[in-house]
């Protein structure tokens, strides 16, 4: 049986066709229609896992610590269904677009950090429920392990693993097993490549243990 979506988060009709869609103000250009915003699982690790059927044991209204939000493309579809959104960012570029999308979004609360510093955020951010991570870098696994300390007992680790980010020439395969294998702290619950959306990603739902 495939697992519901997060109260916030419909499937609506989008050119002919069931799409993942948010309430709140568009922010990549993506189609809108009576208020509902487009999610593209092309433009997104997350919608992907959606898409795709996974069990991200997300219900709606969730407290999300997100690793990674760059422009906030992802984050601001979270922050659309989830409660308090913490987003972290370290290039400043994108986080000058992440804070303008926070403006019309009163829950979702950008941080201009590095990730593999927790203890830089940690006198902001609350215990929360989901991690949801996308920091395309080397050392992904010791980043999800690093906010470890931010999530509640029994609360999720959605993250997507680029292979790419870790090694180049590596068999993205055995980037992904030695993930799997650095990740400390976590039980993993569930694993999904994340073709056709994105190429040598592999998407990772865990539990904190
Ligand atoms: N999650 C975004 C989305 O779906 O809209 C896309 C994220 S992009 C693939 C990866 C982002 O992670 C980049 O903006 C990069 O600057 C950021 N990043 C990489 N390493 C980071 C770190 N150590 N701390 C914070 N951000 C980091």
């Amino acid at each position: 049986m495939t697992p519901s979506l997060p109260a916030g988060v419909e499937r609506r009709p989008f050119d002919g066709r069931e799409r993942l869609a948010t309430r709140g103000e568009p922010v990549y250009g993506e189609p809108t229609d009576g208020g509902w915003r487009l999610w593209d699982a092309r433009r997104s690790k997350l919608g992907a896992m959606l898409e795709k059927g996974m069990d991200t044991g997300l219900a709606g209204g969730e407290t999300v610590l997100y690793l990674g939000a760059a422009s906030g493309t992802t984050a601001s579809h979270v922050a659309d269904f989830a409660g308090p959104t913490y987003a972290v960012e370290f290039a400043a570029r994108p986080a000058r677009d992440l804070l303008s999308v926070a403006e019309s979004r009163p829950n979702l609360f950008p941080l201009l950090k590095d990730a593999r510093r927790p203890e830089t955020y940690a006198h902001v951010v609350e215990p929360v429920d989901a991690i949801v991570q996308d920091v395309a870098t080397r050392g992904q696994a010791r980043v999800a392990t690093a906010n470890r300390r931010f999530l509640r007992e029994g609360g999720r680790l959605l993250a997507a693993v680029k292979a790419r980010s870790e090694d180049v020439t590596a068999d993205p395969a055995d980037v992904f097993d030695a993930f799997l294998d650095d990740l400390a702290g976590y039980e993993v619950l569930g694993t999904a490549r994340l073709e056709p959306f994105h190429d040598d990603h592999l998407a990772v739902v865990a539990r904190r243990v």
